[in-house]
Formats: C-alpha cells, sequence, structure tokens
C-alpha cells in the first residue's frame, strides 16, 4: 500500500495524475512519441500550455488583465525576479518579515534598492503574523507570504495597501478562495500545490510591468516571457503538463471552492485533536494556523522514540518538523485525503494509550 504522505515538498500529488504523466512519458496522446521528447512548439506541447494557463484564470477567477506565466528557477528566482521588475533604483519595497522564505525574499531586494522590513513576527520564532503595523503609502511594492510552510501560519486578511502588492503563494496556492484583483504579481512554486517541481506559477496584472528605469535581463523580464507565452526559451515541458492534470484534477472536484472545504475540515480535525491530546501542544497560534501545514510538539519529549516508532509503523511519511522548528509538521495539501489525515489522528490517539 502507498504511505500516507504528509511531505512538505516536493508533495502528494493525485494518484490518478501520477498514473495519466507516466502514460504520457511512454505515449503522449496516442502520437507513438513521449511527451518529454517532443518540440514544445509542436501543437501537442502548445495545446497543454494553453490549457495549463486557461485553467489557472478559471480556477482563481482571475479578472481580466491579468497574465500567467510557467517559468523556472522556482520561487526562490521570483525573490529576485520581482523586484528586478519592480523596484526602481529611487523607490523602496517593504516586506513582511513571517518567516525564513520572506527573509530570502527580502535579501535578494536588497541591493536593488531601498529595503524596509515594516513587520516581523522573528521575535517569536515566526509562530504568528503580525498585525499591528504601519504602512507607509509611496512604496514601489509590499512583499508578503501568505502561508509559511515551515512554521504553519498563514495570513487570513492580506494588508490594504495603496502600493502593488506582490505575494508568494507556494505553499496555499488553489487551496482557498482570494480576491485576486487586491494583488499585482504572484507566484508560486509548482512543488508544493499544483505540481512537480521544475516550473513555477506567475501571475501578473500587465499594466504594472515596464514602469521602472532598470535594464531587465531577457530571463529575469516578465515582459520578454509574457511576449513569448512562457516559451521564451524551453519550457519546462513536464512539470508543465503535470500541473495541467493536477488542475484538470482540482477542476473535476470542484474547483477552489470545493477543496476549500475540504482543506478546511482536515486542518479542523488536525487541530482538534491537537487540541485535546495532552501529548501534543501546537506551535503556530491559533489564530493564524495553517490549512496546508499543521505544526506541532510533543510536550513530552521522551515519548518521542514511541511517536515516532508508531506513525512509522503506520506507513505514515514526511512528518518531521523542519530543521528550524523541530517537532513535526504534518503537510495536508489538496491531494492529501481525509482518510490519511484520519489515520495520523488514529496514530495519535494510540500513542496517547500506550503512554497512559
Ligand atoms: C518552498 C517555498 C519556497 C521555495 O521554493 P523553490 O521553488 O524551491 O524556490 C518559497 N516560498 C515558500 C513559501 C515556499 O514554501
Amino acid at each position: 500500500m502507498k504511505k500516507h504522505n504528509f511531505s512538505a515538498g516536493p508533495c502528494i500529488l493525485p494518484e490518478t495524475v501520477l498514473q495519466k504523466a507516466s502514460e504520457a512519458v511512454l505515449n503522449f496522446n496516442g502520437i507513438d512519441l513521449s511527451l518529454i521528447e517532443i518540440s514544445h512548439r509542436s501543437a501537442d506541447f502548445v495545446a497543454v500550455m494553453d490549457k495549463a494557463r486557461a485553467l489557472v484564470k478559471e480556477l482563481l477567477a482571475l479578472p481580466e488583465g491579468y497574465s500567467v506565466l510557467f517559468l523556472q528557477g522556482g520561487a526562490s528566482l521570483e525573490f529576485l525576479m520581482a523586484p528586478y521588475n519592480l523596484l526602481s533604483t529611487e523607490g523602496t519595497a517593504g516586506y513582511l518579515d513571517t518567516g525564513a522564505w520572506s527573509a530570502k525574499a527580502l535579501k535578494e531586494a536588497r541591493g536593488l534598492g531601498k529595503v524596509e522590513v515594516l513587520a516581523s513576527s522573528k521575535d517569536k520564532g515566526y509562530n504568528y503574523i503580525p498585525k499591528d503595523y504601519n504602512l507607509p503609502s509611496g512604496l514601489d511594492y509590499l512583499h508578503c507570504t501568505s502561508n509559511n510552510t515551515i512554521y504553519g501560519t498563514q495570513f487570513k486578511d492580506f494588508p490594504e495597501t495603496d502600493s502593488l502588492l506582490v505575494c508568494d503563494m507556494s505553499s496555499d496556492i488553489f487551496s482557498r478562495e482570494l480576491d485576486f484583483s487586491k494583488f499585482d504579481l504572484v507566484y508560486a512554486g509548482a512543488q508544493k500545490n499544483m505540481g512537480p517541481a521544475g516550473t513555477t506559477l506567475v501571475i501578473v496584472k500587465e499594466e504594472i510591468l515596464g514602469k521602472i528605469d532598470r535594464d531587465i535581463p531577457s530571463m529575469l523580464d516578465y515582459q520578454v516571457h509574457l511576449s513569448k507565452d512562457s516559451m521564451f526559451n524551453t519550457p519546462p515541458v513536464f512539470a508543465v503538463y503535470v500541473s495541467m492534470l493536477t488542475l484538470e484534477w482540482l477542476k473535476d472536484l470542484g474547483g477552489v471552492k470545493a477543496i476549500e472545504k475540504i482543506n478546511e475540515e482536515k486542518a479542523s480535525l488536525l487541530y482538534a485533536e491537537i487540541d485535546r491530546n495532552p501529548l501534543f501542544k501546537g506551535f503556530a497560534e491559533v489564530a493564524d494556523r495553517s490549512l496546508m501545514n499543521v505544526t506541532f510538539t510533543l510536550t513530552d519529549d521522551t515519548h518521542k522514540d514511541l511517536f515516532d516508532r508508531l506513525w512509522n509503523d503506520a506507513g505514515i511519511s514526511g512528518i518531521k518538523g523542519h530543521r528550524s522548528v523541530g517537532g513535526y509538521r504534518a503537510s495536508i495539501y489538496n491531494a492529501m485525503p481525509l482518510s490519511s489525515v484520519q489515520a495520523l489522528i488514529d496514530v495519535m490517539q494510540a500513542f496517547e494509550q500506550q503512554v497512559n
């Protein structure tokens, strides 16, 4: 039997998607060639790119004027591309520092212009989302990280700002309904909730581009990629195809609205057990708990070996916490079935019985 995969990323994908992807690697669309050995300019692959783009627009209900790109370099390259395209040499970018990924994002912006950290939750090991802070006006953009994969915190409301709003949604895109008209640039590495590693989804409001005075290298220039429909150079065909399959799966399931309900159900079951069971303690502040990454610790570490043995024996994989936080992290992305969450809860209850 396949394991219950709680990996934080690369993460679980739907079984039917893996099946179709493996078939396409051998014989794509019945053309007796592999998906990964045909030209990205062939009609068969261009149709994949078009479909993937259309599904993103449809599933997220993107307003007019927003474009979708499939790039490479991961969310980590977007940390650099965002300031390259939006931060003028005299301007200032504001960052909300809610974890290691935000900190890496703001590091890349430094040197391209002025960067201000407007709020940070570093004082408490990033276990919350800062709420009371002042946002100056006139920033070139404000950057936030919607879901903090390592700590299990998530923005429930986004800052109101008159500046451009840039958001790293790597680990919660397609997990809940959001009003995308509030955002100007959104990016997400595929491998958390959309597909395999190898492509990065970028959603950009086209009118914000081309406004600054910087020479942008072609590969870092959103306008170059837009003008070539994500095919300025060879796109990551396999990653785009598997992302397309995952988005089709999501659409068949009822779209983002339907998956949001399921995600809420999975998360509330697991958090309820963490709160009920005296052997566990949640890491993130309750109001800021993520629906995607559930972080917790043992209240008594002397039982660690027993708990680790129990979940291992139950076929559970990938719940070790990030090395910087310790404890445990159960990532319950879109493709994780409720039955796997239940399997983990069963282990937590069996653990309680054995300790007592
Ligand atoms: C994983 C992750 C990243 C890094 O993504 P790469 O695609 O590996 O560069 C950035 N931000 C967040 C929130 C992440 O979870």
